[in-house]
């Protein structure tokens, strides 16, 4: 490859990015880094493969720039950035001007005059064809609204205790009320919380994301308040002792105290509004949030939904499980409702994709059903195991579940958000 070979390059908006880190973990390539002030892209590492794309709650990620390879922005320049620099129109005599220019360096020139999709672009555009899509009869969400410089201040309305008083887990459901101010939010999307003070190198704390657990018009209709579903961090993944820096400044929260909050963000983990349109929900611990949130909006607009409800939930045992007590009051042919309790004394130790498998004839119909729409959150370790339960029942139902999942996942019927 020359100088003059033209690629396209990834670049993050930083007036929009909210330095949440997800894009830098996300990376399979480590192409993505970051300093104290902004999210930047390794021209000569990234490979397009598009696999930060949409992980990313805000979109910053999703800028492309195409350029020559010898011109490209390197990560120095990107740190200083204050918003995205003007795309540069690649005219016929830029183009000659570069071709001469590495010509009299020597360089040979391959991609630019041969292709006009290098592989880069290529790659970015296949990526592309598998992104999430939103269902298509989805309300249209806002997204965007109050960034990372201008955040809203939100007020404590309330903070109830989810889990049992000897559950394990402290699993928190906090009340935000938004005032007067416009803050939309629908079913399934995530506001970004704002932990005040610094981390121990000085810096503020990266923003943290929260899905909410309210519908579109308010944990209390009329009134501009969402809900979230908080767990408490005490221990990370390995089991050690640390203090989760969001997750406790919002378990800790009194009623009245104020809260910076930014977003929303999100527009494809989205409810169908359309009356035949059928749902099977999958979850885990607080990966409950969205799907209280969708529940809590079809129970409040029964009329306006024929379609049938399908949940599987999992947790340790049913004292810490977020919402028990609410979900068993609802009507069984409102909420087909499975449990999956993998540490109760009483009851044989199961995950979800076990109820899942259990459950076969029902999943398999849903799967089956044009107007299904399939929704999994919470723990990254259940997609493979939930997954691999789709595609037995499938085989067992004379379905295809390769096929099933391109139909799904085409439609904006499939969607998957795992930490
Ligand atoms: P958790 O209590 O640690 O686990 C919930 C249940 O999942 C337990 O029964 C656990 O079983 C089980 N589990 C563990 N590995 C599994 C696997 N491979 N397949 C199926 N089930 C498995 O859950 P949590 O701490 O609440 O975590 C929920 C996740 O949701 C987090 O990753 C969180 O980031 C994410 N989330 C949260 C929100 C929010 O708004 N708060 C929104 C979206 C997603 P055992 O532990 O007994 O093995």
């Amino acid at each position: 490859m020359g100088a003059a070979d033209i690629i396209k390059q990834h670049l993050i908006d930083p007036e929009i990015c909210i330095r949440c880190n997800t894009c830098e973990d996300t990376c399979p390539i480590d192409a993505i880094t970051h300093d104290d002030r902004n999210y930047v892209v390794k021209a000569d590492v990234c490979n397009g493969c598009g696999a930060c794309l949409s992980p990313c709650p805000t979109g910053a990620i999703d800028n492309w720039r195409t350029m020559f390879k010898g011109q490209a922005y390197g990560i120095d320049a990107q740190f200083g950035w204050d918003e995205l620099p003007a795309e540069v129109p690649l005219t016929e005599a830029v183009i000659d001007a570069a071709i001469d220019a590495a010509a009299a360096a020597g360089q040979a020139i391959e991609d630019a005059a041969a292709s006009s999709k290098p592989p880069a672009v290529q790659a970015v555009e296949t990526s592309r064809h598998t992104s999430p899509k939103a269902p298509w009869s989805a309300a249209h969400p806002y997204v965007n609204l109050h960034g990372i410089r201008e955040p809203l201040t939100a007020t404590v309305a309330g903070n109830y205790r989810l889990t049992e008083a000897d559950a394990s887990s402290d699993i928190h459901h906090i009340v935000l009320d938004l005032g007067n101010q416009f803050f939309p939010v629908l079913e399934g999307q995530a506001i970004g919380i704002v932990p005040p003070g610094v981390d121990a190198s000085g810096k503020p704390h990266y923003i943290r994301m929260y899905s909410v657990a309210s519908p579109r018009d308010g944990e209390r209709p009329g009134y501009n308040n969402l809900a979230l579903t908080v767990k408490r961090v005490e221990t990370d993944h390995d089991g050690n002792a640390v203090r989760g820096v969001a997750s406790n400044f919002l378990c800790d929260l009194n009623k009245g105290d104020a809260v910076q909050v930014v977003g929303p963000f999100g527009n494809t983990f989205l409810m169908p509004n359309h009356r035949e349109a059928s749902v099977m929900m999958i979850c885990t611990g607080t990966g409950s949030a969205p799907m209280r949130a969708m529940t809590e909006r079809m129970r409040r607009n029964m009329q306006h939904f024929d379609g049938r409800r399908l949940l599987f939930f999992g947790a340790r045992n049913r004292r810490e499980l977020p919402y028990f007590g609410p979900l068993l009051k609802l009507p069984k042919d409102f909420l087909d409702i499975h449990f999956a309790f993998s540490r109760d004394p009483e009851v044989p130790r199961r995950y979800v994709q076990d109820a899942i498998r259990e459950a076969g004839g029902s999943v398999a119909a849903l799967l089956g059903d044009p107007h299904g729409h399939v929704y999994i959150c919470g723990l990254k370790g259940m997609e493979e195991g939930v997954l691999d339960a789709f595609a037995e029942i499938c085989g067992s139902a004379g379905l295809s579940w390769a096929d099933v999942e391109t139909r799904l996942r085409a439609e904006g019927r499939l969607h998957i958000e795992t930490y």
